[in-house]
């Protein structure tokens, strides 16, 4: 890791955020020999309970970018299966994850402070500088762009023709550049809790189990050597369920299910890290660029987390980025075919994410109705569900274009 302060002249692209989606262009651009700047915030990263399991289609992303070997060498856990559970019912199907997109042999899961780190070091290796702990950053538009930003060692600057906003949900290069995000709010909330212990659990497939009785959605991915990231999804009435000091408590007792053969082991689990609640709204903008600038990852707009869509979002949005930077691309022009790309795409994770939660976990008085109808649709792979679905994990392109509309989410809203 580099962390050079002080007026470092100009560069080809500078990125702001080092998260998954930053860090991995970065990596990509410099492994091309362009000159590449990346300013982090923080100095060492936290589990902030983010994503931390790539479905296929992501990771044949991080492949096409490189990535994917980093990934793999910083300890990735690859989970060739998906099983679905529903309390009451037992097992109710399971996925091949190798089936989705061709070479992929599953769902790469990951700690998510452990792949930035592997990712910015990566980077670094290849030929980007990277300054961490960078606050204050502040653009002046023009063609170069000035960057500043503050560090607690000193005051940095520098030119150039290409800023990234990487940084996130809250992205300030998004907000400096005047670029506003539409948003559709949230019909469920996500928790999140990191557990180790689980060293006796098979953990060569990711688990999602429906609790109708309860309003929750349980999703285990496994991270090897015992250790897996948990999530509990719930409707909006119950967001404030696993938070405060007994949250982790509440959230370990609330994945007691007698459907799942190791429930009681992921109950005894010991937590590895903090327990907090998202709300899984979702957004999106036709246009993440503007001359000189362009958004990737959160930064361009989230999908609702209850379908784990985001590392993928970053993945494709990284690598479209990459390939048009390395034809030139800087002015807003350049980048609309990722523009056109990224919203189509948006509107497609929205529609799962949003069948997804109306079928689980939306507050509603027919919500036992609403998963039957469901359950029953997903296990006779109704062809106007069961694509939709697949394209979870096999990339949202993969999903007919006919069935791209809320026909199915009204059926299962009026079950
Ligand atoms: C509860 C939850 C569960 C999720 N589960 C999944 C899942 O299972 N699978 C999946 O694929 N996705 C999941 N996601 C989504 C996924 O975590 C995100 O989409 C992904 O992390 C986005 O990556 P990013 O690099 O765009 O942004 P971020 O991960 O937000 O990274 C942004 C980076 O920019 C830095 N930064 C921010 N502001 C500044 C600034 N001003 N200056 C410098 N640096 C800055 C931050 O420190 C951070 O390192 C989940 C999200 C949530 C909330």
């Amino acid at each position: 890791m580099t962390g050079t302060e002080g007026h470092l002249g100009s560069t080809d692209v500078v990125i702001v955020g080092g998260g998954v989606g930053g860090a991995s262009l970065a990596y990509a651009l410099a492994s091309a020999g362009v000159g590449v700047t990346l300013l982090e915030g923080t100095v060492e990263y936290e589990d902030r309970v983010r994503g931390e399991s790539m479905h296929a289609w992501g990771v044949a992303e991080a492949r096409e970018l490189g990535v994917e070997d980093v990934l793999l060498a910083a300890g990735a856990h690859v989970a060739p299966v998906w099983k679905q559970y529903a309390e009451g019912l037992g097992q109710t199907g399971e996925i091949p994850m190798s089936a989705m997109v061709p070479g992929v042999e599953g769902t790469l899961n990951l700690h998510h402070p452990t792949a930035c780190q592997a990712l910015v070091d990566a980077a670094v290796e290849a030929g980007a500088t990277a300054v961490r702990g960078t606050r204050d950053v502040k653009l002046r538009f023009g063609d170069p762009i000035s960057v500043s930003y503050r560090t607690p060692r000193g005051e940095g600057a520098l030119t150039s023709p290409l800023v990234v906003g990487a940084d996130g949900r809250n992205s300030t290069v998004r907000r400096q550049v005047g670029l506003t995000l539409d948003r559709q709010p949230a019909v469920s909330h996500i928790a999140g809790l990191l557990v180790d212990g689980l060293g006796d659990v098979p953990d060569d497939h990711d688990v999602m189990v429906t609790i109708a009785g309860s309003n929750l959605l349980l999703l285990v991915f496994h991270q090897g050597g015992g250790r897996a990231r948990t999530y509990l999804a719930t409707g909006v009435e119950g967001r404030s369920r696993f938070a405060g000091r007994e949250g982790t408590r509440r959230f370990l007792e609330a994945c007691a299910v007698s459907c799942l053969p190791w429930s009681d082991r992921l109950v005894a689990a010991e937590p590895a890290g903090p327990c907090a609640t998202y709300p899984g709204d979702d957004t999106w903008t036709e246009a993440p660029y503007a001359d000189g600038v362009v958004l990737i990852g959160d930064a361009a707009g989230h999908n609702d987390p209850i379908v784990g869509q985001g590392l993928s979002i970053a993945m494709r949005d990284a690598r479209a980025v990459r390939d048009l930077v390395l034809d030139g691309a800087h002015r807003a022009g350049d980048f609309s075919s990722y523009g056109a790309e990224r919203v189509e795409r948006m509107r497609r994770v929205r529609l799962i994410a949003d069948i997804v939660a109306a079928a689980t976990v939306e507050d509603a008085a027919n919500r036992g109705a609403r998963l039957g109808f469901f359950g029953e649709k997903m296990a006779a792979m109704d062809p106007e569900l069961f694509p939709l679905m697949m394209g979870l994990f096999a990339g949202p392109e993969t999903i007919p274009a006919e069935l791209v509309d809320d026909r199915i989410l009204v059926q299962i809203r009026n079950a």
